[in-house]
């Protein structure tokens, strides 16, 4: 069965025709930012579909990965922070009118958990949690064999799980959440402002080209491959938290694989070895021991996270015997 998947983002939209295997067929990606919005977006993007040339005969569902919060069941985009002019864009009904498909839709995290469960290196596994950390953190869980959605699509928002409610203020109101402290925005705020403020002499900032501003978190892997004292003093904190946000995903899920994305995938050992050793002060050991810690393998998650979407989806329908 061929699919097509819609991944919006905040700064590219990615559609592609894809199977059930997990091949990505063709795909074309578009810049979000130029779009200014949902009223332009929506048209847009329809016509980067039209471009693939599916023979629609062949399509079994569209899928979306959207950036959240959404509502799934509604098939709206609520209010993405990073997406100006999008806030209620009705998605599932603009390309189910448009395309006269089933359309389905779920939250960019959720979506890339279904990806690695049907299309990564640990599929089929039925207890598995990916964790992503890039410029924010996302999470999915997959329990039992079925994705973890919540009464109101926000289970598994890792992101905002409070490490320390005195910790420093997040962009969702919140104080001390966990990507408070690793978020890769946050990570990079943080080491801009101690660099500056303290003078610090530090491969952070010569990896950065000597400019404060450009101090992010792959200066920090960079610098941290030199032994820099600075850039190993930011990393244990990070790895700590780190720790203490993925002890609480064991001890709620108990995964047999937690899949970790972006950020681990750059860093490698360098992340994996000292976070596996921090863990067991923050989880039992019949969780630890129970569960691996991988990177993620999947070179085109964004574009799978639709099409899983798209899969997931119409196994339900057809289940269920009707849309949505
Ligand atoms: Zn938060």
């Amino acid at each position: 069965m061929k699919l097509i998947g819609i991944d919006i983002g905040g700064t590219k939209i990615s559609v592609c025709l894809g199977d059930s295997e997990g091949n990505v067929l063709a795909s074309r990606r578009i810049a979000a930012q130029p779009l200014g919005g949902a009223k332009l977006g929506l048209p847009a993007i329809a016509k980067e579909i039209e471009e693939l040339k599916p023979k629609w005969n062949e399509i079994g569902a569209i899928g979306i990965s959207s950036p959240g919060p959404v509502s799934s069941k509604e098939g709206i985009m609520l209010s993405p922070p990073n997406l100006k002019g999008w806030e209620g864009a009705r998605l599932v009904d603009y390309f189910s009118d448009r395309f006269q498909k089933p359309v389905f839709l779920n939250h960019d995290a959720k979506a890339a958990a279904l990806a690695e469960y049907l299309f990564g290196h640990a599929k089929g596994t039925a207890n598995l949690v990916y964790l992503t950390t890039s410029t924010g953190m996302g999470g999915g869980a997959i329990v039992n064999g079925l994705l973890v959605q919540g009464a109101s699509d926000t289970a598994t928002e890792v992101g905002h799980y409070v490490l320390d409610p005195n910790g420093p203020l997040c962009a969702c109101g919140q104080r001390g959440c966990f990507e408070a402290f690793c978020g890769g925005a946050m990570l990079a705020q943080k080491m801009q402002k101690e660099v500056g403020q303290k003078g610090i002499e530090t491969a952070v900032l010569q990896e950065a080209g000597g400019d404060l501003k450009k101090i992010d978190a792959a200066c920090l892997i960079r610098a941290l491959k030199q032994s820099d004292p600075y850039a190993q003093e930011v990393w244990n904190g990070f790895i700590e938290r780190l720790a203490q946000g993925i002890g609480i995903v064991l001890m709620a899920f108990n995964p047999e694989v937690v899949i970790l994305g972006t950020m681990a995938m750059h860093a490698g050992p360098l992340l994996l070895d000292p976070l596996k050793q921090t863990l067991p002060r923050f989880a039992w050991k019949e969780a630890l021991q129970a569960c691996r810690i991988e990177t993620s393998r999947l070179e085109k998650i964004s574009e799978l996270s639709g099409v899983a979407v798209a899969v997931t989806g119409f196994r339900r329908h057809r289940h269920e015997g009707s849309v949505r």
